[in-house]
């Protein structure tokens, strides 16, 4: 149970984002209530079939009473995509920008909330919005994506300042610059608490605007004599907007390949955040038929993801379509760190489809992060001036580095923290509660919860393959007949008869000596016996499940 607060006093618990890229998530407490800030997903990096990770919501579910609501700075995944989970057990309103509630609004329906369940309220930079206690002020800033915003809120312990994603782009494809002034202003009343994204802390300076991209993209573009692929982040609606004006300079139709891109520029439309002319579109079906010269592709895809449209394209399984000679596929992406080894894969099955490639590495300009680098980070603690700080979003490294950089510039407090550890402020001081149950969820391929045993066993099976053992026993557990031996993914006996019988003999011969009980103790003995014999043959071993039927 967590301690009680003072009247002057806030908590902050994160719950996802902080020691971890993804997921982000903490729970704003005062005496009054709770606030939820963003309720976000992260992608799986592994192999065992799972879709996304969420934040475990225990805590906040133990004191769902205090809950007022969650409000969202913007709609990318690592801030949104963990609300279907979040909902299903929490019956609160949600306010954000529009497009995030678009975004939202998509996945929500998806997970099969019906449109009348959904409490869903827009939030506009520069106007207020009363949650309990709390008053919420979003305000601009510019991102990746459209509508981003940091978070002013009124509380008990005066005012904290939570930046969202941001960069200082003066001149963002959407016209919204990062609102410094507003920043400054209240910067000026006095902002108790400073949390701040730490991403690219490791980045001196953040190189090129989205605007530079537009430009280099458009030289690409234009110079190429057939077909254009770019593989983008889909919810890059800043570049989306770009895109659409290039297609049109350099006479191209534009197509989009991949769902999340189709999503993000449905959202991107109804809102009026992408005003394409009807006929600038084309449908994947009739990409096939537009002249070489005259498509230009946008794919989903960059980190080489299974099925997704950039990866078929790269096997030359893409159903719409097969690039060859003189077609140009670009990266306008960079490669998330441990993806490195499946997009090179991807890169070089390209290369063999016979493209012309672009990536980062040949033209530099062609991606820039959406995030602030430490020179912007700066400019954020001295618009803000805060008593106290504390670093999110990012890793431990980064946090750590962010914190170092707070320190330098002379706020007083500082702390780090990660998931699961409570801090509290009144305002002048930053101390820290012992940690509350968090950790990670991991979601099937297929939507369903994956316990962390389940999680395990699939890990296993990968890692060792498995056996299968079945007895036929007769009076006085003797064999019936030899036992059957199957194994799945153990080298040199799978499928080999010779290797599977030495199995099951040796398993029968291990019986004839065994005097040791029925039962367990048998299925113990004889799975010893079968692992033993399966290292000895392949090297690994296995898992070994051992089934009995008895005859008598
Ligand atoms: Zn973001
Ligand atoms: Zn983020």
């Amino acid at each position: 149970m967590t301690q009680r607060l003072e009247p002057n006093q806030i908590r902050i618990v994160p719950l996802g984002g902080l020691g971890e890229i993804g997921m982000n998530c903490f729970a704003l407490e005062q005496e009054g209530g709770i606030v939820v800030v963003d309720c976000g997903a992260a992608f799986a990096d592994d192999d065992v079939g799972i879709d996304v990770w969420h934040p475990d919501f225990s805590w906040l579910l133990a004191q769902r009473e205090r809950v007022l609501g969650i409000f969202l700075t913007h709609g990318h995944e690592d801030h949104v995509g963990a609300l279907p989970y979040m909902l299903s057990e929490l019956d609160v309103p949600v306010w954000g920008p529009p497009h995030a509630l678009g975004i939202a609004k998509k996945r929500l329906l998806e997970h099969r909330f019906g449109p009348g369940e959904l409490d869903l309220r827009e939030a506009h930079a520069g106007r207020e919005y009363e949650v309990g206690p709390f008053t919420v002020e979003p305000v601009r800033v510019a991102h990746s994506i459209v509508e981003a915003s940091a978070l002013h809120v009124r509380t008990a312990a005066g005012s904290i300042l939570h930046t969202g994603d941001f960069n200082f782009d003066p001149d963002p494809p959407d016209g919204e610059p990062t609102d410094e002034a507003r920043l400054s202003a209240l910067g000026d009343q006095g902002i108790s608490l400073l949390l701040s994204d730490s991403t690219n802390i490791d980045v001196p300076v953040r190189q090129g605007s989205e605007r530079d991209v537009g430009r280099a993209l458009e030289e690409l573009v234009a110079a190429a004599p057939a077909r254009v692929v770019i593989a983008m982040f889909a919810s890059n609606v800043q570049r989306l907007i770009l895109l659409g004006a290039i297609a049109q300079r350099t006479q191209r139709k534009l197509c989009l390949f991949g769902r999340s891109l189709e999503t993000q520029c449905a959202v991107a439309r109804e809102i009026g955040r992408l005003s394409w002319p009807s006929d600038l579109l084309v449908s994947s079906e009739q990409a096939a038929s537009v002249p070489r010269e005259r498509l230009l592709v946008l794919a989903g895809g960059t980190q080489a993801e299974r099925n997704s449209a950039l990866k078929r394209l790269s096997l030359g399984q893409h159903p719409r379509l097969v690039l060859g000679e003189e077609d140009t596929v670009i990266f306008s992406s960079r490669i998330i760190p441990g993806n490195d080894r499946p997009v090179f894969v991807m890169m070089n099955d390209l290369l063999r489809q016979g493209v012309v490639l672009k990536t980062r590495f040949s033209d530099p300009s062609v991606h820039t992060s959406g995030h602030a680098g430490r020179s912007e980070q700066g400019r954020m603690i001295q618009l803000c001036r805060p008593n106290c700080f504390l670093p999110v979003h990012g890793t431990l490294h980064h946090l750590l580095r962010h914190e170092e950089l707070a320190r330098e510039l002379g706020v007083p407090e500082t702390a780090v923290v990660e998931n699961g550890t409570p801090i509290v402020c009144d305002g002048r001081k930053l101390w820290k509660n012992s940690p509350v149950r968090h950790g990670r969820v991991a979601i099937a391929v297929g939507g369903e919860e994956l316990s962390s045993g389940t999680h395990q066993r699939r890990v296993e099976l990968g890692r060792m393959g498995i056996a299968f053992v079945s007895l036929a026993l007769g009076r006085d557990d003797r064999l019936a007949a030899p036992p059957a031996v199957r194994t799945r993914g153990v080298p040199l006996v799978d499928n080999d008869d010779v290797a599977l019988r030495a199995v099951a003999k040796e398993i029968a011969r291990a019986l004839e000596t065994f005097r040791g009980g029925r039962g367990l103790a048998l299925v113990e003995y004889v799975r010893r016996a079968a692992r033993r014999k399966l290292e000895d043959l392949s090297g690994t071993r296995p898992i070994v499940e051992v089934e009995t039927i008895a005859l008598n």
